[in-house]
């Protein structure tokens, strides 16, 4: 989701790469759970999230909408989202003892809190949301070590990728208003990408890398 701060507004005024120390340990948490509540609609999901959680979980993308997860309009495409539900609007994979019920394959988004992602020239680095995270004190770790996700050259060229195509997606929407069938490639977009399971047995990056190819030769 893109935002239209300035980073001085939210960070440290850092930019941060995979082997820099960044103050984000938050330590275990340890008895916290607010940025597993009261996130509305934030805590977008990328088609690796689906991904790990559909193939761990051994679910389907219609098992978990509903209740787990929600569609929203985001710069003017259908994503998915983790949904915020009950009284105290929390993610529904919280559980009783209020700890992540999925935190080994919890999605990208969750894994960088703290960090965010700052893009530009078809690349990205990270940056320190400072006013987010409740607890004081942090201590200072690597970015790849909070970050700790198996092949990580690998999933940031994923991010990138999707990354792009979403905003060539969004551009030639905004542009073609008038004329593109918008119904139509969302839904095209939902099925090919999230809804159509991937094969829990291969390896994710090459079945994304394939679809992202047919999705270009259709929607291009
Ligand atoms: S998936 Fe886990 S870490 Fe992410 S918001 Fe839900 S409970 Fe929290
Ligand atoms: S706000 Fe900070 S300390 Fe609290 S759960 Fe989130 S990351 Fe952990």
């Amino acid at each position: 989701m893109k935002r239209q701060v300035s980073l001085e507004e939210i960070s440290d005024g850092k930019l941060y790469e995979l082997n820099d120390m960044v103050k984000a340990d938050c330590n275990g948490c340890k008895g916290c759970f607010s940025c597993c509540k009261g996130m509305g609609q934030s805590i977008v999901l990328d088609p690796f999230d689906m991904f790990q959680i559909t193939s761990n979980l051994n679910l389907k993308f219609e098992q978990l909408i509903g209740d787990k997860i929600e569609l929203n309009v985001v710069d003017g495409i259908i994503l998915p989202n983790l949904k915020m539900t009950g009284v105290q609007e929390q993610c529904g994979f919280l559980n009783a003892q209020h700890r992540c019920s999925i935190h080994s394959f919890r999605p990208g988004i969750c894994r960088l809190f703290p960090l965010g992602r700052y893009y530009e020239n078809h690349s990205f680095r990270y940056f320190l949301q400072v006013k987010e995270c409740k607890k004081e004190n942090r201590s200072k770790v690597k970015v790849k070590k909070w970050i700790d996700i198996p092949n990580i050259k690998e999933n940031e060229l994923f991010i990138i990728n999707w990354h792009y195509f979403l905003n060539d997606i969004q551009q030639k929407i905004q542009e073609n208003s008038n004329t593109l069938d918008i119904r139509s490639i969302n839904l095209f977009l939902l099925n090919h990408f999230y809804v159509t399971p991937y094969n829990a047995e291969e390896e994710f990056y090459k079945q994304f890398n394939n679809r992202l190819e047919q999705a270009k030769m259709a929607l291009m």
